[in-house]
């Protein structure tokens, strides 16, 4: 299906995991996709999966928590293929885990000056771009620690609720101007991130993670990709503002 020929597609933290993913499966369908990351190795490593499939990609280094490279990010996309169609604000960290009375400021900052400052300032800067097209549709990565609290990661799940928060907002603002934005909550995917997490739990701990999933596994990178491509689609046209769980069940109970 070639349904997002002629769009543009930026996918931050696409160097990587579910990023890579969703970069992937834009340019199977048509999309000329912007991949950016802080790793340049990553990023252009998904520039050259895309490539050798056939499709067209470029990347742009940015660290998202910064105002300057964000700007500098979209200026280059737009330069680069003259519109911005899509865009999914992906890139993001874990926290330490610890409990809360012992929980270090400095990583309470760091990790929302990337997963919620950083969505923030890619959203402020895409929606530019779109209310002078007079369209788009952009996605949020949440998490299902956007959704319900996660012991023992505070800012990981404080950065995440606020990126729901983020999307409410925006797409309230934004529903008369043709400008979808909604957010994807998934829980565990095997991706880099979440490999680190359940190597620093243990296999014990990670089996218990897993078997509390109703489905009794963890989720795969492709599985939120279509989440996040569908809900960039004019399939989901009249979704916005949505927080969607991707999580084998795991909210609903
Ligand atoms: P990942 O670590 O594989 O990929 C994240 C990418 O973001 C990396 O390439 C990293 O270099 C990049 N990045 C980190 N800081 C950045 C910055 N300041 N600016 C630009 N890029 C930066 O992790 P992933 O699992 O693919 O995570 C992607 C998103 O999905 C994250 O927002 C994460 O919180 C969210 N998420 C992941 C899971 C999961 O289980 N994997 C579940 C819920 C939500």
């Amino acid at each position: 299906m070639q349904d997002f020929l002629e769009k543009v597609a930026l996918i931050t933290g696409s160097g990587s995991g579910l990023g890579r993913a969703a970069a992937l499966q834009f340019a199977q369908r048509g999309a000329r996709v912007v991949v950016s990351d802080v790793n340049e190795e990553g990023g252009q490593e998904t520039v050259n999966l895309i490539r050798d499939a056939g499709g067209t990609a470029i990347f742009f280094r940015c660290d998202v928590s910064q105002e300057a490279e964000v700007n500098a990010l979209i200026q280059q996309t737009v330069e680069t293929y003259g519109r911005l169609d899509c865009a999914v604000n992906n890139a993001g960290i874990g926290g330490v885990l610890v409990p809360t009375h012992q929980y270090p400021l400095g990583n309470f900052e760091k990790v929302l000056s990337v997963n919620t400052t950083g969505v923030f300032l890619c959203m402020k800067a895409e929606l530019q771009v779109m209310l002078s097209a007079g369209r788009g549709s952009i996605v949020n990565v949440s998490s299902v620690s956007g959704l319900v609290g996660f012991p023992n990661n505070l800012a990981y799940a404080t950065s995440k609720h606020a990126v729901i928060g983020l999307t409410r907002t925006a797409a309230l603002e934004y529903a008369r101007k043709n400008i979808r934005i909604n957010a994807v909550c998934p829980v565990f995917t095997m991706t880099p991130m979440v490999e680190g997490l359940l190597e620093a739990v243990g296999p014990d701990r990670a089996a218990m993670m897993e078997q509390g999933i109703p489905m009794k596994r963890f989720g795969k990178a492709e599985e939120i990709a279509d989440a996040i491509v569908w809900l960039c689609s004019d399939a989901s046209s009249f979704i916005t503002g949505h927080s969607l769980p991707i999580d084998g069940g795991m909210t609903a109970g």
